[in-house]
């Protein structure tokens, strides 16, 4: 007698996005730390240089604009878009569809613009959370604290002034002020979407 093989509820996607320096990637890697869920953080490719104790291959894949280009145009991204008006960004197929196939959810930390990307191809199949500053003084704060150049943070803030004009756009918003409170809230609201996902299978 043939037998069906096991079905694995498919894992969700969740889609962060806020200002950087807002602390996505401190409070994504704090839930997948401490949740115990089943969850993977998509590594996501830049043309940008890695800043001082970032990980090729852990933080992002980093690219050449033509291997960036080369990727583009054998359909091998999911969505990309030129963030602070210069640098690629983009999250390749691979980082997230045979994950979520296997059961584990898949957490995209992308700008607004992936982000409004993500809505039309995965429509009703994912959740949308904006991270928020406590402030934008704070916001500039934790740029510094990044170590990053003065002209690297005033085109962050450029960006920031319109990526905040936008979190309307997104499902659900966390504030990020303390950061273990922010890491429960964004984890609740991953929690509900693997909870609804198991009692849709019935
Ligand atoms: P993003 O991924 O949004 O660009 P990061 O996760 O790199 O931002 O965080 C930017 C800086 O802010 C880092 O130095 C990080 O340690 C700090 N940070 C993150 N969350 C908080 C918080 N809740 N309170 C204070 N500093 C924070
Ligand atoms: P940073 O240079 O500070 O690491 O990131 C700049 C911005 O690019 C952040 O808002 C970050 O979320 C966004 N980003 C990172 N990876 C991707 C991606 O694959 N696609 C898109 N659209 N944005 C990304």
């Amino acid at each position: 007698m043939d037998h069906e093989p096991p079905t694995v509820t498919r894992g969700p996607l969740i889609v962060l996005s806020g200002p950087s320096g807002v602390g996505k990637s401190t409070v994504v890697d704090r839930v997948i730390a401490s949740a115990g869920l089943n969850l993977r953080r998509a590594v996501t490719a830049t043309t940008r240089e890695p800043r001082p104790g970032e990980r090729p291959e852990v933080d992002y894949h980093y690219w050449t604009r033509d291997r960036f280009e080369a990727a583009l145009a054998t359909g091998e991204m999911l969505e990309h878009a030129v963030v602070h008006g210069r640098d690629y960004y983009g999250t390749p197929r691979s980082e997230v569809d045979p994950y979520r196939e296997r059961g584990t959810g898949v957490v995209l930390v992308i700008d607004v613009q992936g982000a409004a990307s993500v809505r039309q191809l995965y429509a009703g199949d994912h959740v949308s959370v904006f991270l928020d500053p406590p402030t934008f003084e704070e916001l500039e704060a934790r740029l510094r604290g990044r170590g990053e150049k003065d002209e690297s943070i005033r085109r962050r803030l450029d960006t920031a002034r319109r990526e905040l004009e936008r979190r309307g756009e997104f499902d659900r918003h966390v504030l990020n002020g303390v950061l273990d409170v922010a890491a429960k809230d964004l984890e609740a609201i991953i929690r509900e979407q693997f909870v609804s996902r198991d009692s849709d299978k019935g």
